[in-house]
């Protein structure tokens, strides 16, 4: 008898946590680190973990990142293995422009500069590019703007990708890829358990979020880079993310959730559509979970040193 009801606490158990479902986005296609040895480790690496894991992911690309002299096919190539590994491109403009620098017209002339290479390379896999993501997602510095390029992009006939589980993956690469480059293995390895624990807490927060808005768990949309943290670590995530009790599903499918119906209101920079819609409602919005300030402290010197050595 204590046999079969310790089973069925697992059986419901397992239940209720299968409820949960992400879909996985990498932005900043080929790589954010620029060197060239890097981007092809960072894609070979990254690849490897996600058709091992048989994740059914898509990648945005930057085109801009591939334009550089003497290596442009060399770079496309990386990005030629992506759509050989069966998963979809989309379009985060060429150069990753920040809407609220550049102002609405050359920011639709650089998503417009980012389509013809996304496009060619969806075509040659007998597929059509679907999809936008808005760099620092982004989506207009005023309600008029934001409704502006809704319509934009509506009339050339994108799917905008929203993000529910954003995070600051990027200031975690930052430093490690510092770390890295000085062999500094301590730091490093301080650097991959503290990214693992905020991202636990961000996940925590973002379920709550969403348990408090919808009563339920939306399908949710993460958003990682390709980096060099996620090439040598987003296995850990990937496994933090199945402990969790998530089921991954495809970006189309996380899309079929009724909550991405809802109005997203304007907001300045990039945040959670979690908080857009909330923030459409009228609600007062919480704070996302801090990185450590040793993490933002050391990011802050890499950054002011001008050795990021990336662009997200
Ligand atoms: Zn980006």
């Amino acid at each position: 008898m204590k046999k079969i009801i310790s089973l069925l606490i697992i059986f419901i158990a397992n239940f209720s946590f299968a409820q949960k479902k992400v879909a996985i986005t990498f932005d900043d296609l080929p790589s954010q680190q620029m060197k060239f040895d890097d981007c092809v480790y960072i894609t070979d690496n990254l690849l490897k973990i996600l058709k091992d894991n048989n994740l059914p992911i898509i990648g945005f690309v930057n085109a801009g990142k591939t334009d550089i002299e003497y290596q442009q096919d060399k770079r496309i190539a990386q990005l030629k293995k992506w759509i050989a590994a069966g998963y979809d491109l989309g379009n985060h403009t060429y150069a990753h422009s920040d809407i609220g620098k550049v102002g609405l017209q050359a920011y639709e002339e650089d998503v417009i500069k980012g389509e013809p290479l996304v496009i060619k390379l969806m075509e040659e896999a007998g597929k059509k590019m679907k999809y936008y993501r808005h760099p620092f997602l982004y989506t207009g510095k005023t309600v008029e703007q934001k409704d502006s390029l809704d319509k934009f992009l509506k009339e050339r006939g994108y799917t905008i990708a929203p993000v529910t589980l954003d995070n600051s993956d990027w200031m975690f690469n930052s430093c490690y890829y510092s770390a890295k480059a000085k062999d500094n293995k301590t730091l490093a390895d301080s650097i991959v358990a503290s990214y693992l624990e905020y991202m636990n807490l961000t996940f925590d927060f973002f379920e709550n979020l969403s348990q408090e808005f919808l009563g339920r768990q939306v399908n949710h949309v993460l958003l990682v880079h390709s980096n060099m943290i996620n090439a040598d670590h987003f296995d850990k995530i990937i496994n933090m993310l199945k402990s969790r009790g998530y089921e991954f599903i495809s970006l189309d499918e996380a899309l079929t959730d009724t909550a991405y119906t809802l109005p997203d209101a304007q907001m300045k920079w990039g945040r959670s559509w979690i908080h857009r819609w909330m923030k459409a409602k009228g609600l007062t919005l919480k704070s996302d979970p801090n990185e450590p300030k040793w993490i933002v402290e050391l990011y802050t010197e890499i950054a002011k040193s001008g050795k990021k050595n990336e662009d997200y």
